[in-house]
């Protein structure tokens, strides 16, 4: 079964529906911390700690303690135990770092389960505060399992989880048979056809102007009225950049997916590559872990296959030509020129047609 979320930007919200949202965040994160603290104290005189056993410490405070957790939604603070759960589950299996404090202002969110809100059109019911409005209605059909309000910049958000009735398969017409992809530094991806995909040329001017405004923000009294607006600035600044980082990202997954029939890949082992300081930041921004994400899904939508092509394989230092392998290849070498057979070729787009031949040979193994 497909679960797809559907984010919805939320419309013009109130003065009283955004201090909800700021009281529903607050409340989520205090639940979170409080729980974490609680799971260390626990853990501390030699219990056992769970997601339940610090909810129920929780529950029994509240009336008294933190009586304002009553003016939100409850899901706000339930759902941070259960993440506090997951976030410890994970690490005990090795998965994540050690739980630790949500921190105000970076990744504000809070949860509503799927009994706790209603959809009409283009408004949505949420308990305590009553009907907001949407951009727009919910695109997608099928049982709807969740929701998640969050901020970015100045906006609010809501992401709808749907688990999708019928996966809507998509017609993709004139669809060739296999690409290989060579994701990289100075193009987001080559693919093995010659065709290239830049992913945000505009981000150039944006990151001067982003320094333009953190030297601003540099000179103002930390916490002043005239800080806060420029830290909101640069808020909706980044919120910019990420917004057209990911139209990119999307424009290619899509053309792949539709285009193609099967898509090779390298094995995006992101890991590994951001630990390649000079890679990093280029990676980081070409924001390789969202890609991983989308191809995933829009693989299931259009039934594409996707092959992962072993990260060891060499596919810079091949000849896609005549299968010679070099020894050494400079990363500033932007050209392949082949000492074997004479040929010549751009060095991402001999990658990209390396990982194409060794996806098939993969495929057909
Ligand atoms: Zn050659």
């Amino acid at each position: 079964m497909l679960v797809l979320s559907h984010k919805i930007q939320i419309k013009n919200p109130t003065y009283k529906q955004e201090q909800y949202f700021r009281q529903a965040c607050g409340t989520s994160r205090f639940a979170y911390n409080w729980g974490l603290e609680e799971w260390k104290k626990q853990y501390n005189a030699g219990k056992k700690p769970t997601a339940r056993t610090v909810r129920t410490v929780f529950n029994a405070l509240k009336p008294v303690d933190f009586p304002w957790v009553f003016n939100v939604t409850k899901c706000a603070a339930e759902q941070a135990f259960s993440d506090l759960g997951t976030a410890f589950k994970r690490f005990f299996r090795h998965l994540g770092r050690y739980p630790c404090f949500k921190k105000k202002g970076t990744h504000d969110s809070f949860y509503l389960s799927n009994d706790q809100f209603k959809l009409s059109g283009s408004k949505i019911r949420i308990p305590k505060l009553g009907w907001v409005k949407l951009t727009e209605s919910l695109r997608f059909s099928g049982k709807i399992l969740s929701a998640t309000v969050s901020r970015a910049a100045d906006k609010w958000f809501i992401s709808i989880s749907v688990q999708m009735d019928t996966a809507p398969l998509k017609k993709s017409e004139n669809q060739a048979l296999v690409v290989g992809v060579d994701l990289g530094v100075k193009h987001l991806a080559t693919l093995s056809n010659g065709e290239t995909a830049s992913g945000g040329k505009p981000l150039k001017t944006l990151s001067r102007s982003e320094a333009r405004l953190q030297r601003h923000l540099a000179k103002c009294t930390f916490g002043s009225k005239r800080y806060i607006r420029q830290k909101m600035k640069i808020a909706r600044l980044h919120y910019r950049i990420r917004c057209i980082r990911i139209d990119g990202l999307h424009k290619l997954t899509h053309h792949l997916c539709q285009g193609f029939k099967i898509v090779c890949l390298e094995d995006l082992n992101v890991k590994g590559m951001l630990k390649n300081h000079k890679l990093a930041k280029a990676i980081s921004d070409m924001g390789f872990y969202e890609l991983k994400r989308q191809i995933e899904y829009k693989a299931t939508l259009f039934r594409n296959f996707i092959v992962s092509v072993d990260k060891w394989f060499p596919s810079s230092k091949k000849c896609s030509n005549c299968d010679h392998k070099k020894e050494e290849l400079k990363l500033s070498e932007r050209t392949y020129h082949c000492d074997e057979c004479g040929v010549s070729i751009d060095r991402d787009l001999n990658a990209a047609i390396n990982i194409e031949r060794e996806g098939i040979r993969v495929l057909a193994y």
